[in-house]
């Protein structure tokens, strides 16, 4: 059975659109920092189940997820009326490439998302090995609303001089409104950190967003003398979607 239920221990809304959630996590379930698992609910006697990137590190016994509200969304629909001491289905095998092994050490290390895609990340920020990797650890979460910038607090609480926090917000007022994608072409993210332009041989990059700025990002760091990560190599970014459209856009 590679499903185990496990219980929702405690709930965390951050907008209208996003929630946190954390789960017991199932007996001998090993995981790397930055990978995500399927998680399920049973509806109607049938499974649905969904990737989700694991936030909570591999050190402690509990399991937390970042989650989306998609009006109408099979899965999402249901998991926001789980309470408190209610079941969810976790699959036994993690997978994923956004992970240390999955990109070479360097200088700089490049955490982008948008929305969601924050979730591994906040997991990577927590794990003191990254440090070890990397002189600074740079993370830039786009949203549309400030609502929408889940673990501001605690981000900001982890920041020094290693750790480098630019939350970005495109639909209200803020102090950066700019997306992850134009701030990293631009260069103005290295001007405003005071740090060097990101260069391939020394910086290294990892994605997690939307479909959309998954592809731009990714052809211009291609165009730029980047190397991504596949089958051939590990390379200086690598890419995980933090969702897949089903709408064929
Ligand atoms: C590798 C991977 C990791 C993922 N990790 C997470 C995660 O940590 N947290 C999370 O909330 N989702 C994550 N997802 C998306 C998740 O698997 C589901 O799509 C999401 O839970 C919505 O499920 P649903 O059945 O309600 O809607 P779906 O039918 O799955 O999606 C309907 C539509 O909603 C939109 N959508 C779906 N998910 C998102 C999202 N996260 N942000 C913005 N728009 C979205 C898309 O337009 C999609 O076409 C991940 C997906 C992949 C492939």
């Amino acid at each position: 059975m590679p499903f185990t239920e496990q219980r929702v221990i405690s709930i965390r809304k951050w907008s209208d659109k996003t929630f946190s959630f954390t789960t017991t996590r199932p007996d001998d379930f090993q995981f790397e920092n930055g990978q995500f698992v399927t998680v399920g609910l049973r509806h109607n006697g049938k499974l649905i189940a969904r990737a989700y990137s694991i936030v909570s590190t591999n050190d402690v016994d509990y399991l937390e997820f970042l989650s989306i509200h998609v009006p109408d969304g099979p899965f999402t629909s249901l998991l926001v009326n789980v309470r408190e001491g209610e079941g969810v289905l976790i699959n036994s095998k993690p997978t994923g490439s956004l992970t240390l092994k999955y990109i070479q050490p360097g200088r700089n290390l490049y955490l982008l998302s948008t929305g969601t895609g924050l979730a591994p990340f906040v997991c990577l920020i927590r794990d003191p090995e990254v440090y070890q990797h990397y002189e600074k650890v740079i993370l830039v979460h786009t949203v549309r609303t400030q609502g929408e910038l889940a673990y501001r607090d605690e981000i900001n609480a982890l920041t020094n001089d290693r750790l480098l926090y630019v939350p970005t917000v495109t639909r209200e007022p803020f102090e950066t409104t700019e997306r992850v994608t134009d701030l990293f072409r631009s260069g103005t993210l290295f001007s405003k950190l005071a740090l060097p332009a990101a260069d391939p041989a020394h910086d290294r990059v990892m994605l997690c967003g939307n479909p959309h700025m998954l592809l731009e990002m990714r052809a211009y760091l291609e165009a730029n003398g980047w190397t991504m990560t596949n089958y051939k190599g590990v390379g200086n970014f690598t890419v995980e979607k933090a969702f897949v459209l089903h709408d064929g856009g």
